[in-house]
């Protein structure tokens, strides 16, 4: 089991409150990620679930059961952290086996559970070797695997990938959404980063200033963002927002387009402008539009490979249906 619930929770440092009052449910076996710019509270938030800091008001509960004030190892929940600590005199298998020995567990059953461990992680072939003869990779497996014998509740992940280069960092994103598919526990994972977020999350929590944002799907974040800062936040590359008379038009105060609901003619359409920057990803063709009418320039996004050069005229039209509307207070209109 592990659902987690916040009821009403805040934390302050000092007279600092970093987290205002906040409402969350984590269901059993969901994975939430927690994202937001730098600064926002989501390390604090995980924090407060694991038991590292205290709430300054408010209730956690695990399964039902008040967890305010239950120290963090009596939580059963496995935190995962960032820079992943092993000990580089004992093997593989020692290492997943410590928290294990520290908790008296028969050596039996700490054999079973280090085998299941290996099996789900792809380290069987691995545990006599020691963590330097590792790779960054299977050293971030080994600490997952050490918290995966604790048979924990929920998982707590705080950027546990940031310190990996690009390319690990993709294929560690997807052992980690195929570990939760094998082990089905609860993950609570944080970052800054929405493109993890939206690849990973069953839930995505957005957050700002401690406060949240935005609870839902990836795909409600992106089809219907509840306001201005999820809008922008939220998809890659950004929402174009345009403000002012051509949102009035439509009877919002900022109209929102994705890049990739905005389609490119040479003969004719709602804005006339010309192509700035342009980027080729082979796949897909970004590529900037100045439009005389508009304070912003229009980023357009058109799947596969285009010809756009530098200083070309262009139109470039909004495709209606995917247009979001906001009002003056930033809110989505409906
Ligand atoms: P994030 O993980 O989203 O980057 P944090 O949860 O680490 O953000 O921090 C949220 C806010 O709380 C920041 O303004 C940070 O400076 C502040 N903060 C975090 N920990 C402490 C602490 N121990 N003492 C004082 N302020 C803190
Ligand atoms: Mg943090």
């Amino acid at each position: 089991m592990g659902r987690i619930t916040l009821d009403q929770v805040t934390k302050s440092f000092g007279d600092i409150e970093v987290i205002p009052p906040l409402d969350l449910t984590i269901e059993n076996g969901e994975f939430v990620v927690f994202v937001g710019p730098s600064g926002c509270g989501k390390s604090t938030l995980l924090r407060l679930i694991a038991g590292l800091e205290d709430v300054s008001t408010g209730q956690i509960r695990i399964d039902g059961q008040d967890a305010t004030r239950v120290p963090p190892a009596k939580r059963g929940l496995a935190m995962v952290f960032q820079s992943y600590a092993l000990y580089p005199h004992m093997s593989v298998r020692k290492n997943i086996a410590f928290p294990m020995r520290m908790a008296g567990l028969d050596k039996a059953e700490q054999d079973r559970r280090i085998d299941d461990a290996a099996r789900v992680l792809n380290l069987t072939d691995y545990l006599d070797r020691k963590p330097g003869q590792l790779s960054g990779g299977q050293r971030q497996r080994v600490a997952i695997g050490r918290a995966i014998v604790r048979e924990p509740a929920a998982f707590l992940f705080d950027e546990p990938l940031s310190n990996l280069d690009a390319a690990l960092r993709v294929g560690m994103r997807l052992e980690i959404s195929e570990l939760h598919e094998r082990l089905k526990t609860t993950m609570v994972y944080v970052t800054h980063d929405q493109v993890e977020a939206m690849t990973m999350a069953d839930k995505i929590v957005v957050l700002q200033a401690g406060r949240i944002e935005q609870v839902g799907s990836p795909l409600d974040l992106y089809r219907s963002p509840r306001n201005l800062f999820v809008a922008g936040f939220i998809g890659s590359p950004k929402m174009n927002f345009i403000p002012g008379a051509e949102a009035e038009a439509h009877g919002a105060a900022t109209i929102g387009i994705r890049p990739e609901h905005l389609s490119v003619s040479n003969e004719s359409g709602a804005w006339e402008g010309t192509v700035g920057v342009s980027e080729h990803l082979g796949s897909d063709t970004f590529f900037h539009v100045n439009v005389p009418s508009l304070s912003d320039p229009l980023t357009v996004r058109v799947s596969g490979e285009i010809a756009v050069r530098y200083g070309d005229r262009v139109f470039v039209s909004p495709d209606l249906a995917n247009l979001h509307k906001f009002d003056a207070q930033g809110l989505r209109i409906e």
